[in-house]
């Protein structure tokens, strides 16, 4: 009989195992320890997320992967980065997740608070969430043992990014090499043995100028383990002076600022949709290798050439 025939016997025969899916490469990028997970478009949306730490900075699309984060932490009001807020606290309430905490520039609360307020009427439901309004400059505790911070970015609508630091205790210096038993001891005598130690971890810019990367203030933005920063053109396509018209960062400028980066690691984000993935590639392989290789991209919706 012919591959495949049908037969009175094949049909007591075992059945054929199930099509094997086609997995899906697993979404995101591994970098320093962290998952990092988002889609950033200029102009289109942009939302990135830390998992491992709760949290989402922006909300200009509402990923299913957002809807899980407990934090979110808007840098500006445009609609690519603020878009979906109302969503994204709605759909945690109907699936009765807990209420969000969303950190937002002081000079904004306001307006969220307006914005809450016409959904809620619109909507006839509860959108729970508790609101930070958080100046420059200004920390807050979060979480599990993580500290936000506030910082100065430069776009064209009032804006910041936010440094988040795990907090860490550690013996005092004067301790050190103590036997377990004299710790224990002056522990329960009520000594202070301990200091608190922040180290910053992730920083995330939004939209800005690379004038962030000037700034004094700033210097722990530049010392974070990973700095997500936008990098919206990469290519002569537009010239320095146009990204700097429009509020947002040339490619070349981070090169130049390059010395100042400490991080470990650099995530690029929010190209421009005129760019395809591999032109975005071919920018990043032109980077000196001492810099390129310490860079990413983030390139999650980004249409190839093929
Ligand atoms: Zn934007
Ligand atoms: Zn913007």
């Amino acid at each position: 009989m012919a591959k495949g025939g049908k037969s009175a016997a094949a049909s007591t025969s075992a059945p054929p195992p199930p099509a094997q899916k086609k997995k899906k490469p697993k979404p995101g990028l591994d970098i320093e320890g962290y998952h990092v997970e988002g889609v950033s478009v200029a102009g289109q949306e942009t939302c990135v997320i830390v998992p491992a730490l709760k949290l989402a900075f922006d909300i200009g699309r509402c990923l299913p992967f957002a809807v899980s984060q407990e934090f979110l932490f808007l840098s500006h009001a445009h609609a690519d980065h603020v878009g979906c807020l109302p969503l994204y606290v709605a759909m945690r309430s109907r699936r009765n997740m807990s209420p969000p905490t969303v950190f937002v520039p002081a000079s904004l609360a306001d307006l969220v608070r307006k914005l809450f307020d016409v959904h809620r009427a619109m909507d006839q439901s509860e959108f729970p969430h508790k609101l930070v309004p958080l100046d420059v400059g200004e920390e807050c505790e979060f979480g599990n043992g993580l500290r936000v911070k506030a910082f100065r970015t430069y776009h064209v609508v009032p804006s910041q990014g936010y440094v988040i630091y795990k907090m860490k205790t550690k013996l005092k210096q004067e301790y050190v090499g103590l036997p377990g038993s004299e710790i224990k001891k002056l522990r329960e005598s009520g000594v202070e043995m301990t200091d608190t130690v922040a180290t910053p971890e992730i920083a995330f810019t939004g939209d800005t100028m690379s004038d962030f990367i000037l700034d004094p203030d700033n210097a722990d933005v530049l010392k974070a383990k990973i700095l997500v920063m936008e990098s919206t053109y990469v290519d002569d396509k537009m010239t320095i002076e146009q990204a700097r018209e429009k509020g947002h960062t040339h490619l070349s400028e981070i090169t130049s600022l390059a010395d100042k980066l400490e991080n470990k690691a650099i995530l690029l984000i929010h190209f421009s949709n005129r760019y395809t993935t591999e032109e975005i590639d071919e920018a990043i392989d032109r980077l000196p290798p001492s810099f390129g290789s310490r860079v990413y991209a983030l390139k999650e919706g980004f249409d190839s050439k093929t």
